[in-house]
């Protein structure tokens, strides 16, 4: 690579009105104190683009224990490489020293068998700091002392023609951490860019490196590419480079199947709700969206267990609770997310049997508006029949005490029935195998 392309002041868009105060703040100190300071990553590339960034990072010639020095709120964090964090308040600043690419002429970063970064934790110089960015349009930086954009690979021009297009051998970027393969697809939705074709090519021989990453890491990787209000298109593209399959295999093999495009068109429908939401600033949940994710599978566990004699309920639970037990080891979801998740879904079985004043408990229960959005969903792509969600559309309509009266009014029929009450007149057509 030659010497980088340095855009002055006058020929790009990039003010320091759209610079955090703090992350200014922090610039302009380790520029006073004499080090090197650059803006680089998401940020550059989000202002670039006139987009308001979600974090600024910042990398110096300043060691982390010199950065340290220069900042009373400062900790240093990091086993594997060391970075300081300031703090102001809530907000934490990053800042990284320029990492190497090796040490005295030999790669002392240790990789596992396929190629995966392990270990690296040498300074360098900014032309070497390239080599820890992905794509780029993450390797601009923009240099406080003189308000320049340098760019050492081709990170403006596909800025300009919209690209995402990894730094290096593709094939090689992608071993040492697979994960870029999800940011490749995640940033393209995000920035309505597109992949370019070089990168594209090796995603879907590579899907499987993906088995190597921990699962707590995908997972948060998944809450970026389904919570950012583009879960729909996330969908979309991680199905077009064959990456479900790595994710949530159950669910692919379903898409893949028979009734695939039955599958496709609900969840779809949930993670455009989704969308919707964070569009709306409404709260979400990854109980909710893994929900949605995974219901193809549990449905058709549970249509399994329930075909060798299980009640819908239980059936619900012991599927849920198999398909968690697998997700688990793939990509992690948090107990505190799985449990509602099951309980959720244990409720869809209740909410198209249950009437009477037991409907009433129901709806005093936490889960049931998520339980309730859950069924409409169902009944929106055929699964539930409408009549049933409607019932509970009514009721949740009328005040307490008005409830409380159509529910005793229907109390009798239920006892008539006993508890324990199967196909009776107002028992509502089960879910079905798939959604
Ligand atoms: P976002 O808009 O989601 O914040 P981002 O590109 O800023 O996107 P971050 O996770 O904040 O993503 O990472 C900041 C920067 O660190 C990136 O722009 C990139 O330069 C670098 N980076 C992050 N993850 C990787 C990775 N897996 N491999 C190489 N470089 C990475
Ligand atoms: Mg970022």
């Amino acid at each position: 690579m030659g010497g980088p392309i340095i855009v002055p002041r006058s020929a790009h868009n990039i003010s320091r009105n759209g610079i955090s105060e703090n992350a200014l703040k922090v610039l302009y100190r380790l520029k006073g104190a004499g080090y090197a300071a650059y803006l680089v990553g998401g940020g550059v590339r989000d202002l670039l683009l006139e987009l308001h960034p979600k974090d600024f990072d910042i990398v110096t010639d300043a060691h982390p224990e010199q950065v340290r020095h220069l900042f009373r709120n400062c900790h240093l964090v990091g086993r594997r490489f060391r970075l300081a964090h300031v703090r102001f308040g809530r907000d934490i600043i990053e800042v990284a020293t320029f990492r190497g690419v090796a040490n005295g002429g030999s790669d002392d970063r240790e990789h596992s068998d396929s190629g995966r970064i392990l270990r690296d934790n040498v300074y360098g110089t900014l032309d070497e700091d390239i080599w820890r960015r992905d794509f780029t349009v993450n390797a601009l930086y923009y240099n406080i002392a003189d308000f320049s954009i340098v760019d050492y690979t081709t990170g403006m021009e596909d800025i300009r023609n919209r690209a995402m297009r990894l730094i290096g051998d593709p094939e090689q970027r992608y071993r040492e951490d697979p994960v870029r393969m999800l940011r490749a697809v995640r940033l393209a939705v995000k920035l309505d860019f597109t992949i370019a074709p070089e990168s594209a090519a090796p995603i879907r021989t590579l899907g499987g490196l993906l088995a190597e990453v921990p699962p707590a890491r995908l997972f948060d990787e998944l809450l970026k590419l389904f919570q950012a209000g583009h879960a729909v298109r996330s969908f979309e593209m991680l199905a077009h480079y064959d990456l479900l399959r790595y994710l949530f295999p159950g669910t692919a093999a379903y898409l893949a199947g028979p009734d695939g495009s039955r599958v496709a068109a609900f969840i779809k429908a949930g993670l455009g709700t989704t969308d919707e939401r964070v569009r709306a600033n409404k709260p979400i949940t990854p109980m909710f969206l893994f929900a949605i994710l995974l219901w193809p599978e549990i449905s058709g566990r549970a249509a399994e267990l329930e075909a060798a004699g299980d009640s819908a309920s239980r059936a619900l639970v012991v599927a849920a609770l198999e398909v968690v037990a697998h997700q688990q080891a793939l990509t992690a979801l948090p107990r505190r997310f799985s449990s509602p998740m099951v309980e959720m879904l244990a409720m869809q079985a209740r909410l198209v049997k249950t009437r009477g004043t037991r409907a009433q408990r129901l709806l005093g229960q936490k889960l049931f508006r998520a339980a309730y959005d859950f069924l409409l969903l169902r009944s929106r792509c055929g699964a539930v029949d409408p009549a049933v969600v409607e019932w509970w559309t009514n009721l949740q309509a009328l005040p307490s005490e008005e409830q409380r009266e159509v529910l005793e009014e229907q109390g009798p029929a239920r006892r008539r029935g006993g508890r324990r009450r199967r196909g009776g007149r107002r028992r509502a057509p089960a879910g079905g195998a798939t959604p």
